[in-house]
């Protein structure tokens, strides 16, 4: 006798009936036509409702009010009942609501039905609990399922095999993003999302912690099903059972496409615009370079005569200002003189301008070795010449301008061209060392003297001294 068949004898002396109308479980019993034939006081008392009234006036459940979980009115042909009878099936633990009419509440059940055949007549019986409290508490898995970030959950075990860790779960995120669908996933391991360009360095970093089965964070380059990639910042940590032991993993990941993309392009800018500025700064220091330069020609042509690259008249007040100013704060004496070439207009014509030039620029070279550093000449005009002199302590004038006038005199051996014409020149200076006078009025005693060189004869000296006010002429 074995144990089935010791209950089945036991149950056909058990009252079913009796059984149903204790039974905390609701049960109603439709005919093959759906007609309501039998329903227990837990089931009257979940529908609420006397038996009588269930059983007169919703022959049918045609007039009641079900939902399911995403609140749609479900059609009488969607109703557990009909579905049994139409497909000839059993259904599990379906939810359905059922909504009460004036109030708009709903009662969550958990229904079952199945087919049962009783002496050739068909029934279905549909039994069902309330789970109105259960359906209120908010689900987890809802939250995971809808949540904007990536949620993938895998096994623990042999992390470094082919296919570990397989994952066991994948929210909606995970597929709208990569275009894998759930059922691709499942079974797969996370190395399914890299690809070329994944940073081997990072998932060592990650396979390490997971063999450590400790939490870790990475951001990573992943791939969609078809190839783009996306960079994704994951938080991956230990999942534990009620006895401490680390089953499974968690990883929530965040497409962080767009950050990254705009870091590397805030990178890209800033390095272009530090090779704009690098580029400027040699373009201005290159400009400022070449406008030196430009600045010292224009010096030089403002301040030099371009003939002699000797001062011209501008520079040569300018440096006498400068001396005088000198000479009188540390009581030198000073000689200011011009030097005017003799017959130089006959020169030009018995030679030719161009060699008239040539003795112009002999005689500057000769004036410029002839004098210090901290002297002053110029060229003041077109066969003319100027000098200032500091003169500290006592000094012979006469002697310095006559040895002026021979050194020039010297030129002409230099110039074979002149075939014996001697090129010479007259002087006349001014010396003074009680300054009083203006440069201009010093420079016209000197031209003053220089005139009475001239007029007595030429190749000359002719000075003016402050304190006796005579010519001395030395030929
Ligand atoms: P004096 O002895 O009285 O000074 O006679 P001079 O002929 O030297 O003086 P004048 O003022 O009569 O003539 C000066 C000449 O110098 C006239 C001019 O043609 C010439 N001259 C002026 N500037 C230049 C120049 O840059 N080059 C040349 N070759 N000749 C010049
Ligand atoms: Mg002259
Ligand atoms: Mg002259």
């Amino acid at each position: 006798m074995n144990f089935s068949w010791y209950v089945a004898m036991s149950l056909e002396n058990v009252n079913l009936i009796n059984l149903l109308e204790h039974a905390n479980i609701g049960v109603v019993i439709h005919s093959w036509d759906s007609q309501i034939v039998y329903v227990n006081p837990a089931a009257t008392k979940l529908f609420n409702t006397s038996v009588d009234n269930l059983q007169s006036r919703h022959k049918s459940l045609n007039g009641w009010e079900f939902i399911d979980r995403q609140n749609r009115r479900l059609h009488p042909d969607e109703y557990p009942v009909s579905k049994v009878i139409s497909l000839n099936v059993s259904i599990t633990d379906e939810v359905i609501g059922l909504v009460d009419e004036p109030t708009g509440e709903v009662c969550w059940l958990s229904v079952s039905a199945y087919p049962e055949k009783s002496n050739g007549v068909g029934f279905v019986v549909v039994y069902f609990t309330e789970i109105t409290q259960k359906i209120a508490d908010f689900s987890f898995l809802d939250i995971v399922q809808s949540a904007q970030d990536m949620i993938i959950v895998t096994e623990a075990e042999s992390i470094k095999g082919p296919l570990s860790p397989q994952i066991i779960y994948v929210n909606d995120a995970i597929c709208n993003l990569t275009g894998y669908s759930r059922e691709e996933l499942i079974g797969e391991t996370p190395r399914i999302f890299q690809g070329t360009l994944t940073d081997t360095q990072a998932t060592t970093r990650i396979y390490q912690a997971l063999a450590e089965k400790k939490p870790i964070t990475e951001t990573l380059l992943n791939y969609t099903k078809t190839g783009t990639p996306y960079w994704v910042e994951m938080s991956i940590f230990p999942l534990k059972n009620q006895f401490g032991e680390v089953t499974h993993f968690a990883s929530v990941e965040r497409d962080v496409s767009a950050v990254k993309f705009h870091a590397e392009q805030l990178n890209t800018r800033n390095s272009e615009l530090r090779d704009i500025r690098e580029n400027l700064e040699e373009l201005v220091s290159q400009r400022t370079r070449e406008l030196r330069n430009v600045n010292l020609k224009l010096e030089k042509l403002a301040y030099f005569d371009s003939l002699t690259d000797i001062p011209n008249r501008r520079a040569f007040e300018e440096d006498l200002e400068k001396s005088t100013h000198f000479a009188t704060r540390h009581k030198h004496s000073l000689l200011v003189g011009l030097a005017d070439v003799d017959h130089f207009k006959k020169l030009n014509d018995t030679y030719g301008h161009a060699f008239g030039d040539d003795v112009l620029v002999a005689i500057a070279k000769s004036m410029k070795q002839f004098f210090r550093q901290e002297d002053a000449i110029g060229r003041v005009g077109g066969e003319e010449f100027a000098f200032c002199m500091i003169l500290p302590g006592s000094h012979n004038p006469e002697d310095i301008l006559e040895r002026l006038r021979k050194r020039v005199e010297l030129i002409s051996d230099t110039l074979p061209a002149l075939k014996g014409y001697n090129v010479t020149i007259s002087i006349g200076a001014y010396y003074v060392n009680d300054i009083h006078l203006q440069t201009k009025e010093m420079v016209s005693k000197a031209d003053e003297a220089l005139y009475q060189a001239k007029r007595e004869g030429r190749n000359r000296v002719s000075l003016i001294r402050q304190e006796k006010i005579e010519f001395n002429s030395v030929s």
